[in-house]
């Protein structure tokens, strides 16, 4: 069975890439075949895997129907997981994607047949719901969604679900919304806990036990091209990305 994941947030800096890199990187060390799809064209999975923006081709290639995308994937450091990497010139795609025919499904078929060659398919997502992110929603199975623990951090999360209905209705009936991810929580903070448990209140059957803490283990890793899991193994933030990956594993 091949999963697609979509991780999606129109806010930018929640952690959509993070957990798109660090989720990855622990499916494929529990010995999953697992590809990321880096879809921002600020390449920050990319670059976070250690894999250069200037790398060709990438992703672009794909959405316009030139290449299918294992033959835009490269291999990481981390065996069994691959990424098609993005490029700076995605940003054109946001204003041509429109004028292509089958606009919205250009993904879904680069993706085709090649997502049966993965176990775990995770589609990381530029902050806003785009051209390029209606294009992840309507290849994936399932939309994971990292809130940040702050304020502000329910506003626009109605709308988000109310967009993602759309999608399902329109476009993508198999879209599952899988789940909410609170991300750089500090659970020091009053304002944290406060924020946890309203996002909980009002998505109970939603949000992931696992939390993610703030952590600078987490931070500093893309700067060595490396998944927390191997920059720091025994951090807080790579114990707790290791037990989300755990729990969607086991959410289906
Ligand atoms: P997005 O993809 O939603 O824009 P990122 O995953 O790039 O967000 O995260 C934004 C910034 O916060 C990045 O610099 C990232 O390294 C940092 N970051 C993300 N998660 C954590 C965390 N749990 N602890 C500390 N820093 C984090
Ligand atoms: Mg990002």
């Amino acid at each position: 069975m091949s999963t697609i994941y979509a991780i999606a947030n129109h806010k930018g800096g929640v952690g959509k890439t993070t957990t798109a890199v660090n989720m990855a990187a622990c499916v494929a060390d529990a010995g999953h075949r697992t590809l990321l799809v880096d879809l921002d064209p600020q390449c920050n999975a990319t670059v976070a895997l250690g894999v250069s923006k200037h790398t060709r081709p990438t992703v672009y290639s794909c959405l316009s129907g030139e290449l299918t995308l294992d033959a835009a994937a490269v291999p990481t450091a981390i065996d069994g997981l691959a990424i098609v990497p993005s490029t700076p010139d995605l940003a054109g795609a946001n204003v041509e994607l429109p004028r292509l025919p089958g606009s919205e499904t250009r993904l879904r078929d680069a993706l085709g047949a090649v997502a049966e060659q993965y176990d775990y398919t995770f589609l990381d997502c530029p902050p806003s719901l785009g051209p390029l992110t209606v294009n992840a929603l309507v290849a994936a199975d399932r939309v994971m969604v990292p809130v940040q623990t702050e304020y502000f951090a329910l506003e626009g999360l109605a709308g988000l679900l109310d967009t993602l209905g759309l999608i399902q209705r329109e476009l993508n009936p198999r879209l599952v919304v899988g789940g909410m991810i609170l991300t750089m929580h500090d659970g020091r903070t009053r304002l944290a806990q406060d924020v946890e448990r309203e996002v909980r209140e009002h998505f109970p059957d939603l949000v992931f036990d696992t939390v993610i803490p703030r952590n600078v283990r987490i931070g500093e890793a893309p700067s060595f091209g490396l998944p927390v899991t191997r920059h720091d193994p025994v951090c807080a933030g790579a114990i707790a990305y290791t037990a989300l990956a755990k729990e969607v594993a086991a959410r289906g």
